[in-house]
């Protein structure tokens, strides 16, 4: 929404609540609208319904003690901090992805990179099983992989809201952690949680880089994720000595690794996750018939 208020005065009206009021913000978009976020009464009964205008405007008077002159909404809307995951993310033929999957507060803005990597877990395995070419169990490995990176962002928003809180508790646990996040290691860790690059399929023991998202790499052809947008397997050889003759319809091989790779070779799947790391063609083979199904005859 647009805003009569001088930017300063909004600014600072809105560093002077959130000291006590952790759920309310306005943050300029950079193209004179801001996006305003105020604190509900409580539920509503029909959250389907958008806000009104004047109904908006009353909660930050409320909240905010003004409601900085905002006019011309180009989107109001409701959202409430409802936490829920599925059972199962796939019974039978039906497969559940995204939001339909898991829901949980906004905090940390997750929602849709955990929906989008859902997806692409799940596209080439659909892909395989729809083409006679998975191997057995890979559908059921999106259920397996997909749903405890869910439930750690349930656990994580559910952490952030219980930080939001206007209690003194939350409010020392929030300068606690405030504190702890000094700590690089810390800091670290948290970024990796909220931006999802620390997940790692559980593929057995192995190599660190198993299971992992793999980073993308300058290679002399180009960028890696450039060689990725086919949505095949690659296998990243830096030996030269091994192949992917049987899955070369399923499976791409770069010879000419600039550099970077902590192993002599790494094969991928389509979602950019590292099924093996090694140098061994046997174990290779292994790896490739496990992932992508039956060598092509
Ligand atoms: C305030 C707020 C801020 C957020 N900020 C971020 C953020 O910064 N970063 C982030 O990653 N995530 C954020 N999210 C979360 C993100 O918006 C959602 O996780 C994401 O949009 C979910 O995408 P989806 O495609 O799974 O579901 P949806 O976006 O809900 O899409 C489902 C679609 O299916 C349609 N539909 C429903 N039923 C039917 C039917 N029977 N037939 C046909 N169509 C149907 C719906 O109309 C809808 O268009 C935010 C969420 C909120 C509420």
């Amino acid at each position: 929404m647009e805003m009569t208020e001088a930017p300063e005065t909004v600014a600072a009206v809105v560093e002077e609540v959130r000291r006590t009021q952790p759920r309310f913000g306005t943050i300029p978009n950079g193209d004179g609208t801001f996006r305003v976020i105020v604190p509900a009464e409580g539920v509503s009964e029909d959250r389907a319904t958008a806000p009104t205008p004047e109904e908006f405007k009353q909660r930050l008077r409320t909240v905010a003690g003004t409601d900085f002159g905002v006019h011309s909404p180009r989107w109001l809307s409701r959202f409430g901090d409802a936490t829920r995951q599925a059972e199962r993310y796939r019974v039978g033929r039906v497969l559940l992805a995204g939001d339909a999957a898991h829901i949980h507060p906004p905090t940390g803005g997750q929602g849709l990179n955990l929906g989008v990597q859902d997806a692409f877990n799940l596209g080439w395995k659909l892909a395989a099983t729809v083409n006679g070419r998975a191997p057995d169990g890979l559908l059921d490995s999106y259920h397996a992989e997909r749903h405890p990176v869910g439930a750690c962002v349930l656990a994580n928003t559910r952490a952030q809201i219980t930080l939001l809180g206007t209690d003194p508790g939350a409010v020392a646990l929030r300068e606690l952690l405030s504190r702890l996040m000094d700590f690089e290691e810390v800091n670290a860790y948290m970024t990796g949680m909220v931006t999802a690059v620390d997940v790692r399929y559980d593929f057995g023991k192995g190599h660190d880089l198993l299971g992992r998202r793999m980073c993308d790499l300058p290679l002399k052809q180009g960028r890696l994720y450039d060689l990725m947008h086919d949505g095949r397997g690659l296998l990243l050889d830096t030996t030269g000595r091994l192949s992917v003759a049987g899955w070369a319809d399923r499976v791409d091989q770069v010879v000419d690794v600039a550099g970077g790779l902590d192993a002599p070779a790494v094969l991928l799947r389509p979602d950019g996750h590292v099924a093996w790391a090694g140098e061994d063609p046997a174990e290779l083979l292994d790896a490739m018939a496990r992932r992508f199904g039956a060598p092509a005859a």
